[in-house]
Order: structure tokens, then C-alpha cells, then sequence
């Protein structure tokens, strides 16, 4: 995902390191290429602008020009300022907040954004890293193929599904869930909302409804992180209209430009809590900021 940037800062910051001493001029011009790195890998101009002024400031105030190795403290700094743009101060984005059972997990976001098959990979690791028992739901009654496809995945994973009911709607879906999760002793049931090719009224009424019965602990927000900038407007439009505790970029694994990992936190105040990795059940990682600023400079 992000080896397009990766490699064009390991050239900025090779160049910088060879150097000896630096000056002033040497610090800024790196900085601008790192700022045409950043759009290019489709970071939104805000962020990038910010950015590349808070390691300015940062290297100007610790007098980077005149220690004994500039180049690797610029490097240290750009690394720490990856960290902070990708997680703000957030230290354990993983976490969920699923104490007190049953507790409601919303799953929101577009139609073929991954959201199913994520729910199935929480769904799997809650179940086996926390040891939690874990009903899922899909609440995708527009869609009958969706439903069924959350109960193969669910068998596949030894992870329950609701049983489905034809004609339910799914605010009664919901209820329903709530209340087997309640009776059959669950730590945790997932909703899978339906999902739309666009935000439509339609899309945003139906998650709010469920929302609203559910009072869900956490509502995660799905959302392919091959879109790049498109991603983060998906993903400040939902918590607008809806409410999200967290995000999760699917699609890590492709080849897009990585600018939605890194703009969305700083967009949208909303932390990325897990990437997806992969079509695979066990291919959903904990969003670390500091191994993937790690990745980023290489
Ligand atoms: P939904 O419509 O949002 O529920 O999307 P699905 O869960 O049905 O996923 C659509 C497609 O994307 C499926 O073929 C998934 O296997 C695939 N997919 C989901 N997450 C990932 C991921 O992290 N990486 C890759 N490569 N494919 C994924």
C-alpha cells in the first residue's frame, strides 16, 4: 500500500543522511518533496500542508541544523509526526469498548466496501484472541445473498449467526438480536447494516433507526482504503449522519496511495482501528501507528 511513498521518502531522506552538515535551505527543500510525496500518495492537501509545518517547526525548534547527525534526527522527527497524523493520541487503537454483555457492535459503510467479511474477521478474532462469545447479525434484508453470505462465513468461522427470518425488517432484526444475545448469554452481537453503492436517505434512515434501538457500544465504519481521498469524505459524511467510534480500511493489501490511512484520523477526528489485509478470516490487523510509520519510511 504505501510503497509508491515509501520509496520517494527513502530517496529524500538517503539524500538528507549522506549529508554531513545541513543548512536551513537543505531541511526546507527535502520538506517540499515530502510535501509532493504526500499529494501524490493522495493525503489531502490540508494534511499534508500541516504536516510537512509541524516537522518544520519541530526541526527548527530542536535546532536540527546544527547536531552532530541532522539528517537522522529530521528522519526521527518526520517519523514521529507519521505517527501523531495516523493516530493522533490515540495509543491503543485496537481497543473496543465491548465490556458489560451483550454489547452492540455497529457495522456501517457502502456496499462492496468489505464491510461483510469484516464483521465475519472481528467477529473470528473476538471470538478467538478475547475469548468472547460473539453473535452476528446481518441486517441486509434488501440483499437476501448478503444475509446467507454472513451465515457461511459465520459456520465457516464457528461464530453464530442469527438465524434469518423472512419479511423481518431490520430495526426488528436488531431487537431480535439483541434479545438472543441477551438470553443466550453473548458478550457481543454484531449488526451488519445494509450497504449502498452511495450515502442515500434511504441508507442513512435505516443505520439511524437500528442505531437508535440498538444504542450500539461501538459503530464501525468500513471502508475500502483503495479510494484514497474518497474514503475519508465516505467516512466524515457517516459519522455526520450516524456516529462512528472507529474506522476500519479494508484493502490494505492492494496497491492503492495509502492517502486514506493518512488523512483520515487528522479529516475526520476518528480513529482507524483495523486494516484489512486481505480476503482471508485472519487477515485483519490491529491499526499500529508506529509499525506503519515504520513501514512508510522504509
Ligand atoms: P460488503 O458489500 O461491504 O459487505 O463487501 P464484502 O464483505 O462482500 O466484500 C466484497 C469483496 O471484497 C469480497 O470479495 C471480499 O473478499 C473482498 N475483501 C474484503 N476485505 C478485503 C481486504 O481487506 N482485502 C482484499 N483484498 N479483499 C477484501
Amino acid at each position: 500500500m504505501f510503497e509508491n511513498l515509501s520509496e520517494r521518502l527513502s530517496g529524500v531522506f538517503d539524500k538528507l543522511t549522506k549529508q554531513g552538515a545541513l543548512s536551513e535551505d537543505d531541511v526546507k527543500t527535502a520538506l517540499r518533496e515530502v510535501r509532493v510525496a504526500l499529494l501524490e500518495a493522495d493525503v489531502s492537501l490540508p494534511v499534508a500542508r500541516d504536516f510537512v509545518k509541524a516537522v518544520q517547526d519541530k526541526a527548527t525548534g530542536q535546532q536540527v541544523t546544527k547536531s552532530v547527525t541532522p539528517g537522522q534526527q529530521v528522519v526521527k522527527i518526520v517519523h514521529d509526526e507519521l505517527k501523531h497524523v495516523l493516530a493522533g493520541d490515540n495509543e491503543d487503537p485496537g481497543e473496543l469498548k465491548i465490556d458489560n454483555p451483550p454489547a452492540p457492535i455497529l457495522m456501517v459503510g457502502l456496499q462492496g466496501s468489505g464491510k461483510t467479511t469484516t464483521t465475519a474477521k472481528l467477529a473470528l478474532r473476538l471470538s478467538q484472541k478475547s475469548g468472547k462469545r460473539v453473535l452476528m447479525a446481518s441486517l441486509d434484508t434488501n440483499r437476501p445473498a448478503a444475509m446467507e453470505q454472513l451465515a457461511i462465513l459465520g459456520k465457516q468461522i464457528g461464530v453464530d449467526t442469527l438465524p434469518i427470518v423472512k419479511g423481518e425488517d431490520p430495526v426488528a432484526i436488531a431487537k431480535r438480536a439483541k434479545q438472543q444475545a441477551t438470553l443466550g448469554g453473548y458478550d457481543v452481537y454484531m449488526l451488519d447494516t445494509a450497504g449502498r453503492l452511495h450515502i442515500d436517505e434511504e441508507l442513512i434512515a435505516q443505520a439511524a433507526a437500528v442505531r437508535d434501538v440498538a444504542n450500539p457500544r461501538e459503530t464501525l465504519l468500513v471502508v475500502d482504503g483503495l479510494t484514497g481521498q474518497d474514503a475519508v469524505n465516505v467516512a466524515e459524511n457517516f459519522d455526520r449522519e450516524i456516529g462512528v467510534t472507529g474506522v476500519v480500511l479494508t484493502r490494505m493489501d492492494g496497491d492503492g496511495r495509502g492517502g486514506a490511512a493518512l488523512s483520515m484520523r487528522a479529516v475526520t477526528g476518528k480513529p482507524i482501528k483495523f486494516v484489512g489485509l486481505g480476503e482471508k478470516m485472519d487477515a485483519l490487523e490491529t491499526f499500529e501507528p508506529d509499525r506503519i510509520a515504520g513501514r512508510i519510511l522504509g
